[in-house]
């Protein structure tokens, strides 16, 4: 079926309490993969790629192969710029036909971010795509972007939800990109005090890792959009590099199938872990 606004999936997922999966791809193996998995778990996903995936691939590419294979899909599926760190990639990513982006200018202080993020939801509005946006900072390296991270203020996401017009948003609740040293401390109390003053849909960065009790918990509590990035990036690596271990492989189709095996096996593990 066609591509699906990701504001639409995110909607239904707060009226019913529940949670959308969004997994980010690197290629077509692994939209491929994030695709077969939703068949088969018969769940919507929200497929997403970063700036520098956008960057290296190009959004006209990313789209039009992830609007064709969804096009003979039954799932029900969504394109969404993750992490965009520019008004341009935004733009440039809407203009391609994304149904979502997000704006993450979390970095800065509250009113450039209010400001900057008003700029990109008046310019969704124009292509009828919605947009996320980032309040507290998430921690750890999500791709070129590094960060000590720190706890969203409820109050100031009330604001920045407000004044900016943004359809979801990301918060800072102790999740953290990348990979885990330890166990990570999630604040619940920030989220549930987010959830009771601010009606849009909250997204949850940084799971990879995250225990299933945490993530049950976290839904529980009002996430309704969870992003995996780093696990699936792993898992696709070793398939390959399991793969090229067989010095006689040289066809690039074996070792990529083996990558989009294994990432379609953890998509549908995360898939589980959110329908309870
Ligand atoms: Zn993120």
């Amino acid at each position: 079926m066609p591509l699906v606004s990701a504001a639409l999936l995110l909607e239904q997922a707060k009226k019913d309490n529940a949670c959308v999966g969004a997994f980010n791809i690197e290629n077509i193996d692994m939209a491929k993969a994030v695709i077969q998995a939703a068949e088969e778990m018969k769940m919507p996903a929200i497929i997403q790629t970063t700036f520098t995936t956008v960057n290296y691939l190009g959004e006209k590419v990313l789209r039009a192969a992830v609007k064709a294979l969804a096009q003979s899909s039954p799932a029900m599926l969504a394109l969404h710029l993750d992490h965009g760190d520019s008004y341009d990639i935004c733009l440039r990513c809407l203009k391609a036909g994304y149904n979502s982006v997000m704006i993450d200018a979390s970095a800065y202080p509250l009113e450039q971010n209010i400001a900057l993020t008003k700029r990109v939801c008046q310019e969704a509005e124009k292509y009828g795509a919605a947009v996320e946006g980032e309040i507290g900072r998430v921690g750890g390296v999500e791709d070129e972007l590094i960060s000590c991270g720190n706890y969203t203020v409820p109050e100031e996401c009330l604001e920045y939800a407000q004044k900016s017009g943004v359809d979801f948003v990301a918060v800072s609740i102790g999740t953290s990109h990348g990979i885990y040293k330890g166990v990570p401390k999630i604040n619940f109390e920030v989220l549930e005090r987010i959830k009771s003053l601010v009606d849009i849909p909250l997204v949850l960065h940084g799971a990879s890792g995250l225990s299933q009790d945490t993530i049950r918990e976290c839904i529980k509590k009002g996430i309704n959009k969870i992003n995996f990035a780093t696990e699936l990036r792993q898992a696709y690596t070793q398939g390959v590099r399991s793969c090229l271990e067989d010095q006689k492989v040289y066809d690039p189709k074996i070792y990529q199938r083996e990558g989009g095996q294994r990432v379609k096996e953890t998509v549908m593990q995360k898939m589980k872990i959110l329908s309870f």
